[in-house]
């Protein structure tokens, strides 16, 4: 496939593009976890942060390990019902904390099953967060959001028409889920072999985590931790548009899986559709998918490549993906594009999404043709948007 050839491959993926990232996170914080009566929530914190108000009120660790089990094993949202704690600190405990969730301002379920929330956090700002069911089984993945609106623009997301708010907080990100799990009654969290419905975690609704890293990971290990919900990271996958510098210490670090939206296989192309590319283009993608820790054989890293009708569907486009791939653990997700109000384009035939699909195969890659799930409630991969705007300097 002729075609740009990626740039060199930078090899100043420093420390200090990372911090820059961070330093950009922290412009975009959430607002205070603390209610305007002064209580503070105690969702999002981590073990030691919990441990660390514990011991502010004069009380032991143990206790911080006997809420942790209530918020995050039980689902508990009330002190009252914590029978294993005294009646006189559960009373303080009420005074002082509240175990939040996000306010459901609206519940929608698809003629497919799928069902999508939009929630509502303190300071009124909203978010999607969307079940989709297995087709097969009585199971399905839990889609959560880690920004309000993105900075990427990438041209297929409608997410991507709406500017960054503010990144969510670690409570923000882990309450989605909690949120899901209050809506099939999930709770206790199951354990060991007992089947889980919301059993897996995809981090691919709106935002690009890797540019809110610290609160998504965060999120993530209160999630995976086996004494609360418990989620093994082999059940969680995030996905990036290709944020490079990040992508070697969410593997180090949090070791789930990686999910990278391709969607095009020469840097022209890429650029337009995914304009993060002009900064890290597929060259230096592909390097950090090869250095990847954890992708195995086993563990293969999906890239999602959406199907743009006439604009990146051909069959030498397929011949040059496996050609990009060569070496990497990876399966390919082809993803007819959901078209939603206002989009630039149209989605592939399936007779062309299943020759490229062939092709693919062929190659040895999986390369499933997504079923288009929650269409009918825009709540399929790429159609997520809120009302949510950015207040301009200055307005009330
Ligand atoms: S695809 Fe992801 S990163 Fe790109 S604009 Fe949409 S939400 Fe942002």
């Amino acid at each position: 496939m002729p075609g740009a050839r990626a740039a060199p491959v930078s090899a100043e993926l420093t420390a200090a593009e990372r911090e820059r990232i961070l330093a950009k996170a922290a412009l975009f914080t959430p607002p205070p976890a603390t209610l305007p009566d002064g209580r503070r929530d105690l969702v999002g914190l981590s073990r030691a942060e919990l441990e660390a108000e514990m011991a502010a009120i004069g009380e032991k660790p143990f206790r911080a390990k006997q809420l942790w089990h209530w918020i995050y094993h039980q689902g508990e949202r009330d002190f009252a019902r914590m029978t294993s704690i005294a009646g006189a600190l559960r009373a303080r405990l009420a005074e002082r904390f509240v175990i939040g969730r996000p306010e459901v301002a609206t519940e929608q379920t698809g003629r497919d099953g799928t069902r999508k929330w939009l929630l509502q956090w303190r300071d009124g700002q909203q978010v999607e967060t969307v079940y989709i069911p297995d087709s097969d089984e009585d199971r399905g993945a839990v889609c959560i959001s880690t920004q309000v609106g993105c900075t990427l623009s990438c041209r297929f997301c409608h997410t991507g028409t709406q500017r960054l708010v503010r990144n969510l907080g670690a409570a923000e990100i882990v309450g989605q889920f909690m949120a899901a799990r209050d809506s099939y009654g999930e709770w206790p969290s199951p354990k060991d072999d007992v089947p889980r419905r919301l059993s897996t975690i995809v981090v691919m609704g709106m935002g690009e985590p890797l540019y809110n890293y610290e609160e998504t990971a965060k999120a993530l290990r209160i999630v995976m931790d086996g004494e609360g919900i418990g989620l093994s990271r082999r059940r969680i996958t995030l996905s990036t548009s290709g944020v490079v510098p990040m992508m070697d210490r969410c593997g180090r670090e949090l070791g789930v899986n990686l999910a990278v939206s391709l969607h095009a296989v020469t840097d022209d192309l890429r650029n337009e559709i995914v304009p993060l590319n002009r900064k890290y283009p597929i060259a230096a993608l592909l390097d950090a998918c090869r250095r990847y820790p954890g992708a195995s054989n086993a563990r293969r890293i999906t890239f999602e490549y959406v199907m743009l009708r006439g604009v990146n569907d051909s069959e030498a486009e397929a011949h040059e993906l496996v050609r990009l791939l060569r070496g990497i653990p990876a399966k390919v997700n082809l993803i007819p594009f959901n078209p939603w109000p206002g989009s630039p384009y149209r989605t592939s035939t399936y007779e062309q999404t299943a020759r490229f699909a062939a092709i693919v195969n062929a190659a040895g890659y999986s390369s499933p043709i997504r079923r288009p799930r929650g269409r009918d409630i825009l709540a399929a991969c790429g159609q997520l948007k809120t009302e949510s705007a950015r207040g301009r300097p200055g307005a009330a």
